[in-house]
């Protein structure tokens, strides 16, 4: 009777041993890939097996370190992202992307979860001057993907992209191509408003920028069209006024992308719209659409 005693003890204790094994690795993940919070009924087989040979102890040090985890994920993860050259970040100050963006693509991104990310980003001075984020919107498996450069007033009030004044002009040059709001997808290169509509800086742009590119690779759009200078010179890389810009297809990794005049500006500048009317069309063209107006 002892020695079965003493032999299941063994065993346990052997058990024991590798559960905890596994439960450090998984707790490694989680501070290393900034996984979510994850709560024990999600937790696989072993370990509510070690749960239940551990008593709730346990199942508390599982709680907390994950919780832990989330907290220190923004600043742990990301080391495998190189800022730009003439762009200083300090270690408080890696963009959201790199490690993280490429477990994400591997276990399935999501919009949604983008726009989550998002609302709690705070890894640029513009967190503490938003009223809302603004992700985007729209279809996420939309051909068409429209980029500008950042939210303006009414639209840090509303959370939404492209409403207000500038944004009626943008939904009527939407329909005047034959589609609809819903059936392309709208976005910024910064998800929050710069005090008095400031153009970007480079550093905000930095940090901002991994959440547009996983958007783009969720939306796998067939043609992108930037909106206005600073939404064209940052996704081409270039300091080419937008003049030379528009008007000709360019590629943004892979993508056909076509620049055009800001809707803000061509409220400021109506003879721009002949000019911007010509770009919308190449696109149409491309994609088969017929004048709407
Ligand atoms: S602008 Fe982008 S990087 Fe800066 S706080 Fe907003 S979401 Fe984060």
């Amino acid at each position: 009777m002892a020695g079965k005693q003493i032999l299941k003890m063994t065993i346990n204790y052997h058990k024991y041993l590798a559960l905890l094994s596994e439960l450090r690795l998984r707790i490694e993940s989680l501070k290393l890939y900034g996984q979510p919070y994850v709560s024990a009924t999600e937790i696989n087989n072993p370990l509510k097996e070690l749960i239940c040979l551990a008593g709730e102890d346990v199942e508390e040090e599982i709680i907390s370190k994950q919780l832990e985890a989330e907290n220190q994920s923004s600043s742990k993860l990301l080391l495998d992202n190189e800022p730009q050259s003439g762009t200083e970040l300090t270690s408080n100050h890696k963009p959201p992307g790199g490690l993280k963006e490429t477990l994400n693509q591997l276990n399935g991104d999501s919009l949604d979860q983008i726009g989550r990310e998002v609302a709690k980003c705070r890894k640029c001075g513009l967190a503490k001057t938003r009223t809302n984020t603004v992700p985007g919107a729209g279809l996420s498996s939309a051909k068409l993907m429209f980029i500008g450069e950042a939210p303006g007033a009414d639209e840090d009030k509303q959370g939404e992209p492209f409403v207000g004044r500038a944004g009626k002009l943008f939904t009527n040059m939407i329909e005047a191509m034959g589609l609809q709001r819903n059936e392309v997808y709208i976005a910024n290169i910064l998800k929050c408003r710069p005090p008095k509509n400031r153009d970007p800086e480079a550093v905000e742009v930095e940090m901002c920028k991994p959440f547009l590119k996983r958007q783009i690779t969720e939306i796998k759009p067939r043609i992108i069209c930037a909106l206005g200078r600073v939404s064209a010179q940052t996704l081409l890389k270039t300091k080419s006024p937008l003049s030379t810009l528009r008007g000709n297809f360019h590629k943004y990794e892979g993508t056909d992308l076509l620049a055009t005049f800001h809707p803000a500006y061509l409220l400021r500048n109506p003879a721009a719209k002949k000019d911007a009317w010509n770009d919308l069309q190449i696109i149409m063209e491309k994609m088969g659409l017929t004048d709407k107006r």
